[in-house]
């Protein structure tokens, strides 16, 4: 028998109401003969409230009781939907991550999963029960509850839906599909039947957070079917039992992909901080005296770009690193200002990183030269640049965002008519 994986979002689950259209979705996928696994999210702005309240009660705090507290909110959800499931005659029974269990590395707050015994999980399915597994967690190596990552509950989905060998994993959502960008900032945003894994993964840690990049790269790995639709649509619409029809987006290979397209998308992350160190000596060793330093005290630095001066004596070292480690970089850098040897150090804070991605791109020449033209055109000062075989990051300072996002994804033709 066909065997489903059904993830729900925070705000699918937001509240009674909700949860119930949920159990109806969920319905309409067990009468159609599917077994059926559901991952659920804590309710919308649930994880929020718990991660400002072990704020609240100590700015610095143990980890492990971070999870222990922020795991909470998929624990309410996923007991509420098999309540909700048994009151309409289904059987349905819920699941916290350590029950299955899903064993993660120790990296709480931002673990990993390892490994995940399907084989209880499989055995109630075939028992004809729904399992309803509770999203974002597992358990680490010490035996305490680990969380995933902001977002984890997609990557639990994908995971587990490897590991009872699902034939789909369904990622329920308020949007109807992955779109050529985000469709909340750009209504003309076009939904993507189809995305390849890599420009998905690309687009994922780019900035459109409608799926967490973990879960991207599981599916990619372990071949799991990821296909993204909306949960706010009726669930007895007869369209969504149609198997070649319910409206979405499915996560696929390149090669399934038959009209490639240069540009498929367009992403953005704010909260970007830039640091400048001037003169530095243009000498080796000195990248390393910059960005050891950094990365010993954890700091990840993503754009980098170097100038070097006239006289060919020293060199501008700039690049980015999320505004949250701002101050501790600026720190770190102080504190290094002897073994790197620079003149001074400047930053600015609210800067946007927006990016462009196409696996066409790679054999498509003038791609990233046509994006420089319109946003100077637009007015629009670029900071810095980085590019890869299918993307172009583009550094401009955040109240530019809009204008920047709206403008190439105009001028790579993705608006819809
Ligand atoms: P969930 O709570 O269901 O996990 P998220 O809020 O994590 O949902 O992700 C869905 C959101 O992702 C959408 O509401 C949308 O604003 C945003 N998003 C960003 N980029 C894109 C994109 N390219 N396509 C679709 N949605 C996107
Ligand atoms: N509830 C968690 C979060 O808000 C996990 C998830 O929703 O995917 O990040
Ligand atoms: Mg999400």
């Amino acid at each position: 028998m066909a065997r489903l994986v059904m993830k729900f979002g925070g705000t699918s689950v937001a509240d009674i109401d909700r949860i119930r259209i949920v159990a109806r979705h969920v319905k309409r996928e067990v009468d159609a003969g599917f077994q059926v696994a559901v991952v659920v999210s804590a309710m919308s702005g649930k994880t929020n409230e718990l991660v400002n309240w072990t704020r609240a009660a100590a700015p610095m705090h143990d980890a492990r009781e971070y999870d222990a507290v922020v795991a909470s909110g998929e624990q309410v959800t996923s007991g509420l939907l098999a309540i909700a499931l048994q009151e309409m005659g289904i059987n349905a029974r819920s699941w916290q991550g350590w029950q299955i269990p899903i064993r993660t590395d120790g990296a709480h707050g931002a673990a990993r999963i390892v490994d995940i015994d399907g084989s209880r999980l499989i055995e109630r399915l075939e028992q004809g029960q729904v399992a309803v597994v509770a999203g974002f967690q597992g358990i680490g190596p010490d035996n305490r509850i680990a969380t995933l990552g902001r977002g984890g509950s997609d990557t639990s989905a994908v995971a587990i839906a490897a590991a009872i060998k699902a034939d789909r994993c369904d990622i329920y959502t308020d949007v109807d599909g992955v779109y050529t960008t985000d469709p909340r900032m750009v209504p003309k945003a076009k939904r993507l039947d189809r995305v390849s894994h890599e420009e998905m993964l690309e687009m994922a840690s780019l900035g459109a957070k409608v799926l967490q990049v973990r879960s991207v790269e599981l599916a990619m790995v372990h071949g799991v079917r990821t296909f993204v639709r909306s949960s706010f649509v009726d669930p007895e619409d007869p369209r969504l039992a149609d198997p070649n029809n319910p409206p979405g987006t499915l996560i696929c290979d390149e090669d399934e992909i038959v009209e490639k397209q240069v540009v498929t998308g367009i992403a953005y992350a704010k909260d970007e901080a830039q640091i400048s160190l001037r003169e530095v000596a243009d000498k080796p060793g000195v990248a390393a005296a910059v960005f050891v330093p950094l990365a010993e005290a954890n700091i990840n630095v993503d754009m980098i770009v170097q100038n070097v001066s006239e006289d060919g004596t020293t060199t501008d070292m700039t690049f980015t690193v999320p505004t949250t480690d701002f101050d501790r970089a600026w720190k770190v850098l102080e504190q290094a200002r002897d073994s790197i040897g620079y003149t001074s150090v400047q930053g600015s804070r609210d800067l946007t990183k927006v990016s462009v991605i196409g696996i066409g791109m790679r054999s498509h020449a003038g791609v990233a030269a046509s994006a420089f033209k319109a946003l100077a055109g637009k007015g629009i000062n670029i900071r810095a640049i980085t590019t890869s075989e299918i993307k172009i990051s583009i550094l401009i300072d955040a109240p530019y965002t809009e204008l920047a996002v709206r403008t190439l994804h105009s001028l790579y033709g993705l608006d819809a008519a």
